[in-house]
């Protein structure tokens, strides 16, 4: 039995909480208790602010957490990152007033930063030699420029609306992230084996997202540029139809791309396509 730490509540609660849920784990949303074990696979779920997160797993309190990299990098946690997972994606951002001149990362030289993530921020400043003071402050980052905290902000963003709002430019990207699956160092045999069934799951239904399952009746003298169009995982599956000049392609295709093979699967002939979604695909 092992246990992972997942955020409470927040950006990353629910995505978290769905991604277990899509590979066969159930546990007890937060609201009811802190801490809930799964009926279906040895694992049990301790809900924590994100902050506390890679400590908790470093510390050897849980041995598993679900968290933004952004979050590990700033804690400097000694964990080990087993893989992205594919949400909460931001990026660390420096932003300054619309309106200013800046021709580059030296603008900062001199000036005041307001950031909830000085590590990174000391670390980027450091190595590109830059001299500016950083003022910590934990929440409402993007008011400091209007309200006379710091000359400038580092911060997360996602749509960049809230830089709008608030009068803001975006100017540099430090560090891009997402959710991570991180491990605390060191396990032992038994946790070794939970956690490669864990990542073997994680990693099917990772693969099948995004992706449509494509079926379709073909004149047989246009497979070949049919089978060009869709480079399934392995080749298309063609099976015979009743008819013998026709047959029937089966194909997975990346979501994005739907429209426009579909289109070119039109223009040479295919009828009835079908498309589906993708539950998991096991490698
Ligand atoms: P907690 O109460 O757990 O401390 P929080 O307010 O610090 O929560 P959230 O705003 O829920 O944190 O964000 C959690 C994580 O979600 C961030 O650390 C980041 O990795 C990710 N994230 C993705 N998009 C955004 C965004 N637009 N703003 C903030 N965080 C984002
Ligand atoms: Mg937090």
């Amino acid at each position: 039995m092992i246990r992972i730490a997942i955020q409470s509540k927040g950006r990353l609660n629910e995505e978290s909480l769905s991604l277990l849920q899509s590979i066969g784990i159930e546990v007890d949303a937060p609201k009811r208790k802190l801490l809930s074990r799964s009926q279906t696979f040895p694992i049990e779920a301790l809900y924590l602010r994100d902050d506390d997160i890679p400590q908790v797993v470093s510390g050897g309190t849980a041995t598993l957490g679900i968290v933004g990299l952004n979050e590990v990098e700033e804690r400097g946690a000694d964990v080990d990152i087993l893989c992205r997972l594919g949400f909460g994606g931001c990026r660390l951002s420096l932003a300054i007033p619309k309106g200013e001149a800046y021709d580059g990362p030296s603008w900062f030289n001199g000036r005041s930063i307001a950031t909830s993530y000085p590590n990174i921020l000391g670390k980027y400043l450091k190595n590109k030699d830059i001299d500016a003071k950083i003022e910590v402050i934990t929440g409402s980052v993007e008011i400091a420029p209007a309200v006379g905290i710091a000359d400038a902000i580092f911060d997360i963003v996602s749509s960049g609306s809230t830089l709008v709002a608030n009068g803001l430019v975006e100017v540099e990207t430090v560090f891009e992230s997402e959710a991570v699956l991180i491990a605390r160092k060191d396990l032992n045999g038994e946790e070794r084996e939970i956690i490669d069934d864990l990542l073997f799951r994680i990693e099917s239904e990772t693969v099948s997202r995004g992706k449509k399952y494509l079926l379709m009746n073909l004149p047989k003298a246009s497979l070949e540029e049919a089978i060009r169009i869709l480079p399934a995982m392995r080749s298309p599956t063609v099976m015979p139809l009743a008819s013998s000049d026709w047959c029937s392609l089966h194909s997975v295709i990346d979501a994005a791309d739907l429209w426009t093979k579909v289109r070119q699967l039109k223009a040479i002939g295919a009828e009835g396509i079908l498309v589906m979604d993708v539950d998991k695909i096991i490698l």
